[in-house]
């Protein structure tokens, strides 16, 4: 039914985004015109196997891939895999899936930080050889203790001055096992006294017995990532090694390792790092969420990350999109969640097929409408594509609608179904409304309506008119689903200022429904297949969808339903359908 599909096995899309002009364009286009990349432009994604991909990763991908695409170079794929308590295979596995979902391949140039295990610490060897290093007895807290602070420099450990032998020899022993976790280092010898903490004699080894789900338990030693990471982009001749800005005041060490080693220079390039609002972007924090069952798991629809985005509908494309949409800046800024919400309307506006479905049931019964008569009525698919077609809605005595299109005592400005009213059903006819059932309670439980059979398909001969337009399904044909209503999981722009983030949190960012009524071809979507449910918004169908049970998530509804609501951003709003 649907022409519009998230392949869950991720398979790649064929568009192809042009980067919007931006400063790293340009210094790559410098450099290429200066005849700087002679075997072409190299970039590389360095993620950390720490945790699952999220939008301001895809803002990294989209510019490295991106960059390596116009340029015609090549992008490589590297899991900066140097801290083995953290890392897990899942994460390895999870990174490739979401880069290639997104739209982009590295071949057979998938890396690992640990495939240059060896050759790291033979460059450590090479540093001590040179005097430039020295093994540190003292505990991470007194290292801590010696480093100073801003305005103030550090002072030097006494270790500082071991010879070369003793130093050689230590840190051999330090390999072999011989020492405690924790009970020694490798460090640069540099400046204790630089304004630049990061060259305050930084660590480069410490010892850790983990196991690495690569290299096992081959080593008890692990580089610091700030030694492995520029060394890596060298050994793979990376000509750009694009960085996010707090790694602006880390490349005079990367350049002071290279220049120590004498091997070949990337030019580092910093931008800012994507904030959005209403979204918590760290991945530490992104997995107490998991941990502690905020969320499902890392691809609840919720999630920030871009497992959980796809489960939630977004498409790679809207996604793309919205990458070249904010850019490319040096300054830090926070993108509206707005913008990402229009992407993703945009692009299913496009694609998505118009289907009837009925969030909270309200049963009619037509009273002149034959008990036993079906009719097969003509729907549009999707205005916006002609060559979507059409499809036929069955229709018959009992409807449901939507309780919300009802008043008993409508206000003003309420131009929907009420006690005598008429209002028209969408492809079928004008209904009134002449009774009312109600429960013991006094719930209205059902409405008895007429219909008017001259007035198929939308008009009335004579001429006169009704204000609405409501969506229906029939009670016999339709199927009976799971929906739920996703909303932001925060309720304040930026939870990550607050003191008690996890307070942050909005109650109210999953609704459950149960016993919705849809459309009879809703049943057989396949997880991942998008619709746009007529006046409420856009929806997929969810992994956990079944023929028996189909289960959709909303993906975002028709039109921003915050936007209204600034003036008071705790009070998440409520998704209704207009007229
Ligand atoms: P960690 O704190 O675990 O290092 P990280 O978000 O930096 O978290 P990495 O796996 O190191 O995660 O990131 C991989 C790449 O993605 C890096 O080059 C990093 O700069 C980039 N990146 C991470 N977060 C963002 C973001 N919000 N916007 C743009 N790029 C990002
Ligand atoms: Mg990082």
């Amino acid at each position: 039914m649907s022409n519009a599909t998230v392949d869950p096995e991720g398979s790649v899309s064929g568009g192809v985004t042009v980067l919007a002009p931006n400063f790293i364009k340009d210094f790559i286009a410098e450099d290429v015109a200066d005849g700087k990349c002679p075997r072409g432009v190299r970039t590389r994604f360095p993620p950390e196997p720490n945790g699952y991909l999220h939008i301001g990763h895809a803002k990294s991908i989209c510019l490295n891939f991106g960059l390596a695409r116009e340029f015609g170079g090549l992008c490589n794929l590297r899991m900066d895999d140097t801290n083995p308590t953290k890392e897990e295979e899942e994460y390895v596995e999870s990174i490739q899936q979401d880069v290639r979902w997104l739209g982009f391949d590295w071949d057979e140039r998938l890396f690992y930080a640990s495939d240059y295990f060896d050759q790291l610490f033979e460059w450590a060897l090479a540093i001590i050889r040179g005097g430039k290093a020295y093994v540190d007895d003292h505990s991470a807290d007194e290292i801590r203790a010696h480093r100073g602070t801003l305005t103030e420099p550090g002072r030097e450990s006494p270790y500082r001055n071991r010879s070369v032998e003793e130093n050689l020899d230590l840190f051999q022993r330090m390999k072999a096992g011989e020492f405690a976790d924790g009970s020694r280092v490798l460090r640069a010898k540099i400046d204790m006294a630089s304004p630049n903490v990061n060259l305050r004699d930084p660590v480069l080894y410490r010892i850790l017995r983990a196991t690495h789900n690569r290299t096992g338990d081959r080593w008890c030693i692990y580089p610091m990532y700030d030694f492995a990471h520029g060394q890596s982009d060298s050994v793979e001749g990376i000509t750009h090694s694009i960085c996010t800005l707090e790694f602006e005041d880390h490349r005079p060490l990367y350049d002071w390792f290279l220049r120590e080693l004498g091997i070949y220079a990337p030019r580092q390039i910093e931008f800012a790092r994507l904030n959005l609002t209403y979204t918590m972007m760290s991945k530490r924090r992104l997995l107490t969420l998991v941990q502690d069952q905020h969320v499902s798991g890392w691809d609840d629809p919720r999630m920030p990350t871009l497992s959980g985005l796809r489960r939630r509908g977004y498409t790679p494309e809207a996604l793309r999109d919205f990458c070249q949409r904010i850019g490319v800046a040096k300054r830090d800024s926070t993108v509206d969640l707005a913008l990402l919400e229009h992407c993703v309307r945009e692009d299913l506006n496009r694609r998505a097929l118009r289907v009837m479905a009925v969030l909270r049931p309200l049963k009619v019964v037509l009273e002149n409408y034959d008990e036993g008569r079906t009719e097969e009525l003509d729907a549009v698919n999707n205005p916006e594509d002609p060559s979507a077609g059409t499809r036929k809605v069955p229709f018959s005595r009992v409807l449901y609608i939507e309780r919300d299109d009802f008043r008993e005592d409508p206000p003003k400005k309420f131009f929907r179904l009420a006690p005598g009213r008429e209002v028209r059903l969408r492809y079928a006819y004008f209904i009134q409304c002449v009774g009312v059932v109600k429960d013991e309670h006094g719930e209205v439980v059902e409405l008895r309506c007429t219909y008017d059979p001259a007035t198929l398909g939308g008009a009335a001969p004579d001429g006169r008119k009704v204000q609405a337009t409501i969506h229906w399904v029939s009670a016999e044909h339709a199927a009976e689903g799971e929906v739920r209503l996703y909303d932001r999981l925060f309720t304040v722009a930026n939870p990550a200022a607050e003191d008690d983030w996890k307070g942050a949190l909005n109650p109210g960012s999953l609704e459950v429904l149960t016993g919705c009524r849809l459309e009879p071809a809703l049943a057989s979507e396949p997880a991942g297949a998008q619709v746009q449910f007529e006046r409420l918004g856009y929806f997929v169908a969810d992994a956990d969808s079944t023929a028996q049970r189909p289960v959709f998530n909303r993906t975002v509804t028709l039109k921003d339903q915050w936007a209204k609501h600034q003036a008071s951003p705790k009070a998440p709003p409520k998704a209704s359908p207009k007229a």
